[in-house]
């Protein structure tokens, strides 16, 4: 099996079903630790998503992430639209005008919407962000592509590990984003993009299952 269009548009459409369900959650996570908007944000960013994916249906998996990306950095705000606007950018750039994508140009996606996050935000693994996702998602993807790996097997390795990213966010001490102003204080909550994200990339295997 090769990931195409309709996997992308299912994907993007189980991504606005998470947010929705999750709304109050990513709300909850970023009450302590930022200003409670998150899953406002992700919600109303993935639902604008939802109406452009149906205003004009694309015909590529490189031009559904690029619909995506345009359409939550203009809506969704904060740190996290700039930052999920260029991954979603960088992993359209990387599937390209293909009509199917195999497991290591699902790999090499997956690096470079990471890529995109790091050369954006500038956080460093460990810095209780998006990033302690993204980081441990990419390199479980890379990881299962150059094994046997088959799409699904790639999207698995990729979602368990930004789960497990951003459980591992728990302890940390922000050094980046709102959470950082509460320096010490931040330790003991879990970072609200690195939640998202694990979301996101849960909903890519749903869509492929
Ligand atoms: P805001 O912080 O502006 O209210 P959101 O609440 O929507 O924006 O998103 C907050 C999330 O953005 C954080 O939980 C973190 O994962 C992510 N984030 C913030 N700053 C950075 C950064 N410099 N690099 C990577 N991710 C970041
Ligand atoms: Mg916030």
């Amino acid at each position: 099996m090769l990931l195409d269009v309709k996997w992308a548009v299912r994907w993007l459409t189980m991504c606005a079903e998470a947010m929705a369900e999750n709304r109050a959650w990513l709300i909850e996570l970023d009450r302590p630790i930022g200003d409670s908007d998150h899953g406002e944000n992700m919600d109303r960013g993935f639902q604008a998503v939802l109406e452009k994916l149906a205003e004009a249906p694309p015909e590529t998996p490189g031009a559904a992430l690029k619909l995506t990306a345009m359409t939550l950095m203009s809506k969704v705000g904060g740190a996290a639209g700039p930052l999920y606007g260029t991954a979603f950018l960088r992993a359209a750039t990387a599937f390209g005008d293909a009509l199917e994508v195999d497991p290591a140009g699902l790999a090499t996606a997956l690096m470079a919407a990471r890529d995109g996050i790091v050369a954006r935000g500038k956080a460093e693994s460990g810095d209780k962000t998006m990033v302690d996702a993204w980081t441990p998602a990419a390199e479980a993807a890379q990881a299962a592509a150059d094994g046997t790996g088959n799409v699904l097997a790639v999207l698995v390795a990729a979602a368990e590990a930004a789960e497990a990213g951003a459980v591992a966010t728990d302890p940390l001490v922000a050094r980046k984003g709102r959470a950082s102003y509460l320096g010490e204080r931040s330790a003991g909550h879990r970072d609200p993009g690195a939640a998202s994200s694990a979301l996101i990339l849960r909903a890519a295997v749903g869509a492929a299952a």
